[in-house]
């Protein structure tokens, strides 16, 4: 049995996690929340004073928006779509039948005109979009969200449906890579302050195909994406748990995100992946909450 399904089964024994049946979707119990919203607080005390507008979002996000925004281009393998069915009374019962004797019942539903999110902030530069150009101090928004990706695993750290925690900043080139760098600090900062230990790293994300080659080295080489890093089921591997992001003028252009003086806005985005923190935290200090270093709690619930 090798070493990730060991931390899996721990944590289904425990309790933590709930098993549905299928990898990657989990229940999770009141102690493993407990442990995500005082992580939430401490997000909230290091972001706090930079007056970010809080918007949150279902985990569903607009078709129209999600085709617009290219996901299908560069990761096609991790979306998912909400079909249902629109069928007539007749069509009803062959979809009863269909079942009945176990053939794919799925294959008639139609596409709805919502989408599940992928990352907590596809929903938000539609939104600051339609309202106009942007102050020349720039934007700063706050989010968070369930995100859907079809990467089943039985990695715990590796989830198909994820609540991702993000700032994401608008402004000038300047103002929002200064941001993405304050961000690195408090992250490393806040990781210190609840022990656990952290490197930083480029990354890249793992665009689909041969075309994808090129657009991740592309990542990689202008060092647009970093990581931090904890080890949870591999230390040879350690697991991005946080990640630090610049889209140069890309989502501006995209999306129509203008500056007051005319000037395509930059942006950036800064996400936590809220059950990979938790899972890191379970896996350095153990199962029970009660037993954590008095330093780690005293942090995470004062
Ligand atoms: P990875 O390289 O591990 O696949 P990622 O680069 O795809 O991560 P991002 O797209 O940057 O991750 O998402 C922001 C954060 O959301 C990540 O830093 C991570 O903490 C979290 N996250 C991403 N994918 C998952 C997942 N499948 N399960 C749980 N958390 C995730
Ligand atoms: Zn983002
Ligand atoms: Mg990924």
């Amino acid at each position: 049995m090798d070493v990730q399904t060991t931390f899996l089964d721990r944590l289904f024994e425990s309790g933590l996690l709930i098993d549905t049946g299928v990898d990657g979707l989990y229940g999770r119990s009141g102690q493993f929340e407990d442990v995500i919203s005082a992580f939430e607080r401490l997000i909230d005390k290091f972001g706090g004073a930079d007056g970010a507008e809080a918007m949150r979002f279902p985990p569903g996000m607009n078709r129209a928006f999600f085709e617009k925004s290219g996901y299908m281009k560069s990761f096609p393998q991790l979306a998912g779509t909400v079909h249902s069915f629109c069928g007539s009374e007749l069509d009803h019962i062959g979809l009863l039948q269909c079942m009945e004797v176990g053939d794919d019942w799925t294959k008639d539903q139609q596409a709805t005109d919502i989408v599940l999110t992928p990352a907590a902030c596809y929903p938000l530069y539609p939104t600051v979009a339609r309202r106009g150009k942007l102050p020349m101090s720039g934007g700063l928004f706050d989010l968070q969200s369930y995100c859907f990706r079809h990467e089943p695993s039985q990695d715990p750290a590796r989830q198909q449906l994820f609540r991702m925690r993000e700032y994401i900043c608008m402004g000038t080139e300047q103002h929002v890579t200064d941001f993405r760098q304050r961000w690195m600090d408090r992250g490393v900062e806040m990781m210190k302050a609840v022990g656990l230990d952290v490197a930083i790293d480029v990354a890249n994300d793992p665009f689909f195909g041969r075309a994808g080659k090129m657009l991740a080295n592309n990542q990689r080489d202008q060092n647009l994406k970093f990581e931090l890093l904890i080890p949870i089921t591999s230390v040879a591997k350690p697991t991005a748990c946080m990640s630090f992001n610049y889209h140069q003028d890309a989502f501006g252009t995209k999306w129509g995100l203008y500056l007051e003086d005319g000037s395509v806005a930059h942006t950036a985005c800064v996400g936590f992946g809220l059950e990979r923190i938790a899972l890191a935290l379970f896996h350095h200090h153990g199962l029970e909450v009660k037993q954590w270093p008095a330093k780690v709690r005293q942090a995470l619930w004062g």
